[in-house]
C-alpha cells in the first residue's frame, strides 16, 4: 500500500530525513547527513533501532539524497510504499500562507524568499530539485515555518520604521516554528476539547526558541521577526536588544556591521553569557556543580522567555493554556519552573512536584491548583505535520 511519506529538512550544511507511514504515526527510518560542503560529511540511517553510517565522497545535498535513494533501493518494500515527499521550508515570505504542492512556480517563490533566509532557502530549493530528479513521478509538498503566522494583524507584524521599507522590500515580522505551533494547537485541541476556541500561549524552546500566542487556533503574535534572531535569548543568538549595539560592537571591535550581526547570531545567547556552552543540558550540569555563569545564563534565558510570553499574550482575550515544547521546554524542569515564577502576576502557576516528575517525551499537565491557566508539556512533532500536509495535498 502506498501510504508513506519521505520528509526532508535541508539545512545549509545538513539534511535530515524520515519516512513516516500509517498516516504519519510510524517512523520507518530516519537519519541525518551532516557537515555537507566539507570533506568529512557522512549520512546516518536509523532503522529498526540500529544505526548505520555511510561516509559521503562528496558532501553535497545531491549526494545525501542519492544515498537515501540507494538505501531505499535496498529496502524495496519501503520504496514501493512511498506516496510523496514533504519538504520543510524555513521562509515562505508573504507569498505562502499554507503548505503547497510544488511546481516550478513554487520553487521560484522559495528562491525569491532567499534574501530573508540566505542559508536555508537556497538549500531547500536545491533539495527539492534533487528530489524531483531522483524520485520522478512522486508529488512533492512544501511546508513553511512562516506560514502559520500569516494571520498576524498589521499592528503586530509591521516594524515601526518608514512604511516604504515594507512597501518596497517587505521588511516585516514573519515569525518561525510555525509548523510546530500548528501541531501544538491541533494536538491541544484533541487533548483539551475547546482549546481551539480559547487563548493559548506556546513556548517552543530548543536551540532556536520563540513564543507564540494562538487565538482561536490562529497565530496572533510571535516573538521571532524578519529572521529568527528576534525575540528570546537562544543557544547562540542574542534575541531582541537595542539595535544600536550593532554599531557599538562594530566600532569597539573594528569589524563590519555584518560581522557584528554574526556575533549576535552565533556567539551570543546561552553560549555568550555562560562562556561554557550553548547547550541547556550542559549548562544545567555545570550549574549543579556550582558554576555561577551557567546559572546566570539559564536564569536570563528564563526571564527573557517569560517577558516574551507576556508580550505576545497582549493579543489574547484570555490566557487559557500555556504549552512548553522543544528540547528545552519538554525536558528542563528547572527552566519551566523559573519561567513560571516570572509569570505569577498573570496567575500562571505550576505544581513543582508534577513539574519535576513529568515523564520524558510524554504529554503532561503540570498546572497548580491556584492557576488560572492550564500549563502543559507537549512534545512537538513537526515531521508528523509535514507528512499530514503532504498526504492531504496529494489526495485533493
Ligand atoms: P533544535 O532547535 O536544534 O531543534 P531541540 O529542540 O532539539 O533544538 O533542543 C535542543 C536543546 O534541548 C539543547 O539545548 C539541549 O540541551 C536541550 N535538552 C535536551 N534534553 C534535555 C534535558 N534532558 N535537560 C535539559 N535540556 C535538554
Amino acid at each position: 500500500m502506498k501510504d508513506s511519506i519521505l520528509v526532508i529538512n535541508c539545512g545549509s550544511s545538513s539534511l535530515k530525513f524520515a519516512i513516516l507511514a500509517n498516516a504519519g504515526q510510524t517512523t520507518l527510518v530516519e537519519g541525518i547527513a551532516d557537515r555537507l560542503g566539507s570533506s568529512e560529511s557522512s549520512i546516518t540511517f536509523k532503522y529498526q533501532e540500529k544505526k548505520s553510517i555511510v561516509m559521503l565522497d562528496e558532501g553535497s545535498h545531491k549526494n545525501a539524497v542519492t544515498q537515501v535513494k540507494l538505501w531505499l533501493n535496498a529496502h524495496a518494500d519501503i520504496e514501493h510504499s512511498l506516496m510523496g515527499i514533504g519538504h520543510r521550508v524555513v521562509h515562505g515570505g508573504e507569498a505562502f500562507t499554507k503548505s503547497v504542492l510544488i511546481n516550478q512556480e513554487v520553487i521560484n517563490g522559495i528562491t525569491d524568499c532567499s534574501k530573508f533566509a540566505p542559508l536555508h532557502n537556497p538549500a531547500h530549493a536545491k533539495g527539492i530539485e534533487v528530489a524531483f530528479e531522483l524520485f520522478p513521478g512522486l508529488p512533492q509538498v512544501a511546508v513553511f515555518d512562516t506560514a502559520f503566522h500569516q494571520t498576524l494583524a498589521p499592528e503586530q507584524f509591521l516594524y515601526p520604521i518608514p512604511m516604504s521599507f515594507y512597501r518596497e522590500h517587505h521588511f516585516r515580522k514573519y515569525g518561525f516554528h510555525g509548523t510546530s505551533y500548528r501541531y501544538i494547537s491541533q494536538r491541544l485541541a484533541q487533548i483539551s476539547l475547546g482549546s481551539d476556541q480559547q487563548g493559548v500561549l506556546v513556548a517552543h524552546l530548543g536551540n532556536g526558541a520563540s513564543t507564540c500566542a494562538i487565538d482561536h487556533g490562529q497565530s496572533s503574535d510571535t516573538s521571532m521577526g524578519i529572521t529568527p534572531l528576534e525575540g528570546l535569548m537562544m543557544g547562540t543568538r542574542s534575541g531582541s536588544l537595542d539595535p544600536s549595539l550593532i554599531s557599538f560592537i562594530s566600532h569597539a571591535e573594528n569589524i563590519s556591521a555584518d560581522e557584528a550581526l554574526d556575533i549576535l547570531s552565533k556567539k551570543s545567547g546561552l553560549l555568550g553569557v555562560s562562556e561554557i556552552s550553548n547547550d541547556c543540558r550542559t549548562l544545567e550540569e555545570a550549574m549543579a556543580s556550582g558554576d555561577q555563569r551557567a546559572k546566570l545564563a539559564l536564569d536570563m534565558f528564563a526571564a527573557r522567555t517569560a517577558k516574551h510570553l507576556a508580550s505576545v499574550a497582549t493579543t489574547l482575550k484570555s490566557i487559557d493554556h500555556l504549552v512548553f515544547t522543544g528540547g528545552i521546554g519538554e525536558n528542563s524542569s528547572y527552566l519551566r519552573q523559573v519561567i513560571c515564577n516570572h509569570l505569577k502576576a498573570l496567575n500562571i502557576n505550576i505544581d513543582s512536584t508534577l513539574n519535576e516528575k513529568a515523564p520524558r517525551g510524554a504529554e503532561y499537565d503540570i498546572t497548580a491548583n491556584n492557576s488560572n491557566t492550564t500549563v502543559w508539556i507537549i512534545p512537538t512533532n513537526e515531521e508528523l505535520m509535514i507528512a499530514l500536509d503532504t498526504i492531504s495535498l496529494i489526495q485533493h
